[in-house]
């Protein structure tokens, strides 16, 4: 190892953020000489909650040498080709947000700007009909997706997963001890900064122990132990425009076959989810306290399970947001630590592997660079506001008028990026990815058509094609992806068949 290369990594905090950081240093540094440890306390436990993904999760077990099979059977997981959101636009509405796109691209154009003008002319299919895992979602069928076809529909699913996030932390664990981190369980007290350059120096522990490292990571959950307890980095707020501060989650017994998607249900006072899992199903309210007491939501909720309760109710509270700088000084950051935003689209398991990944690109030594640093936070902030807008829009773009929060919501200014992508969208159907951001099109389609945000017009260049070729290049679209639905073998046959959990 050269002089001025880290030699230790501490991470404080085993929760899903904590061992995901763990797993994945000891396999990529493997070699480097690097020590990795893992301080952690079972009595404080971790958050307890977290079943949703989306497909990029498939991109970090890959890298870390995962058998997807395996990881399906060890975290009791389904398969999820997208969230079912109820009751937004306005109640008695549903719509399906899919994985993958809708259609193929024509022309080098979106398949939406045809679909519009199809739908302006009169006589289009719904949108849904264009999209295969909409089709599959509905119809309960899944498989993988066949890239011996290509150009057919079944080569293009996207897909994510439904997952019990301890045993995910677990298996996750068992990997990164065999690759030779050292687990410290134990209550953090205190911890001590140098005083020369005030970077952290060590933790301390109940029990008098100190752990010391050069590069700190902060997987410590909402409390933000080291990077806001210790640094005061620092916190925005953004429940101006995402309300919800609460949430309270409690599993039940599954009832019949798991459905292939998550369910995102708007209630008068913020929205529950529903998450099936082999082994159970998932169940929370998230909502704004401004609006309704603990008690009272978890009635909600509890009205809504559609199997035996399994648990208690487990109780939380947050505030959306992000820290200011998810990097300061030898202290990254990451998962609830860095930031929170609710997980309406599922993304904070996502947060946790980009921030991963943005770590190793800017890997540091001990002189800590401060444009390194400074270009991580940027990163890391941009995600985030990202993320932000597209989780407004679904508050935002809404016809209920049946309680104090939707009108809130409906009547809030929002950030002038999301107001700037509404009003090109509302003129001309155009939706733009910025900086590859993690939400495509297809994305920011499903909510704004599911949520009756119609165009006035649509691309020019879509009216090149005569109307009898669209027509037929329509049909035939609408076909094939009928034609892959059916096909697809039933979602529970295919776990039963692949990777059933014992
Ligand atoms: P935690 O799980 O809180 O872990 C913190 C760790 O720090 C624990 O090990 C704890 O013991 C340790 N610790 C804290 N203080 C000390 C101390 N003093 N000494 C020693 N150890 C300490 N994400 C998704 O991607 N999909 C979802 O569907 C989803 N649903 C969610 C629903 C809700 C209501 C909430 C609140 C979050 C949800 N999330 C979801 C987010 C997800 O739960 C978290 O991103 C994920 O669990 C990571 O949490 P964490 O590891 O950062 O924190």
């Amino acid at each position: 190892m050269k002089d001025g290369n880290i030699r230790s990594i501490t991470i404080v905090g085993g929760g899903t953020a904590g061992w995901m950081a763990a797993a994945a240093f000891s396999h990529i540094l493997s070699g480097s000489g690097i020590a990795i440890r893992v301080v952690e306390s079972e009595e404080i436990g971790t958050v307890g909650v977290g079943e949703a993904t989306i497909p990029h999760i498939q991109y970090f077990n890959r890298l870390l040498g995962i058998d997807e099979d395996e990881f399906v059977r060890r975290t009791c997981a389904t398969f999820k080709l997208g969230i079912e959101f109820v009751d937004w636009g306005r109640i008695g509405e549903r719509y399906i947000h899919p994985f993958g796109s809708y259609g193929q691209e024509m022309e080098g154009l979106h398949f939406h700007q045809f679909w519009y003008r199809q739908a302006q002319m009169g006589g289009a299919l719904p949108l849904d009909r264009y999209s295969i895992g909409v089709g599959a979602a509905r119809a309960g069928k899944f498989q993988r997706p066949d890239h011996s076809r290509p150009g057919s529909p079944l080569a293009g699913i996207s897909y994510a997963f439904q997952f019990d996030a301890a045993l995910y932390a677990r298996y996750l664990r068992e990997r990164a001890e065999a690759a030779g981190v050292e687990r410290i369980e134990g209550r953090i007290v205190d911890v001590a900064l140098n005083g020369a350059n005030g970077h952290v120096d060590h933790v301390l522990l109940e029990d008098g122990r100190k752990v010391a490292g050069d590069l700190f990571i902060d997987c410590s959950g909402f409390r933000g132990l080291l990077i806001e307890g210790a640094l005061k980095a620092g916190y925005d707020d953004w429940s101006e425009w995402l309300p919800c501060d609460r949430a309270v989650a409690r599993p039940c017994a599954r009832i019949g076959d798991p459905t292939p998607y998550t369910r995102a249900t708007a209630t008068s006072v913020g929205w529950r989810w529903r998450i099936p899992l082999q082994s159970r199903t998932g169940n929370g309210h998230v909502y704004c306290s401004d609006y309704i007491d603990d008690d009272a939501a978890l009635a909600m909720l509890d009205a809504s399970l559609d199997g035996e309760p399994l648990a208690g109710p487990n109780f939380l509270r947050f505030t959306a947001g992000v820290r200011r700088k998810a990097w300061d000084r030898n202290v990254v950051a990451l998962g609830l630590a860095s930031g929170f935003l609710e997980p309406l689209e599922s993304t904070s398991i996502h947060l946790i592997q980009s921030g991963i990944a943005r770590l190793l690109t800017n890997f540091p030594d001990r002189s800590f660079n401060q444009p390194d640093i400074d270009y991580y936070n940027r990163r890391t902030r941009a995600e985030y506001e990202q993320i932000r807008d597209f989780l407004i829009l679904h508050y935002k773009a809404t016809a209920r008028d049946d309680s104090p929060l939707w009108r809130r919501c409906r009547d809030m200014a929002i950030p002038a990026s999301l107001e700037e992508r509404i009003a090109i969208f509302r003129e001309n159907a155009r939706l733009y990815r910025h900086d590859n951001e993690l939400f495509s099109e297809t994305s920011w389609l499903a909510v704004l058509h599911g949520q009756n945000i119609a165009p006035k017009r649509y691309h020019p260049i879509a009216d090149l094609l005569p109307d009898a070729e669209l027509d037929d290049r329509m049909t035939r679209i609408a076909a094939a992806m009928d034609s892959g639905v059916r096909v697809m073998p039933d979602h529970m046959a295919f776990i039963d068949r692949h990777c059933r959990s014992p």
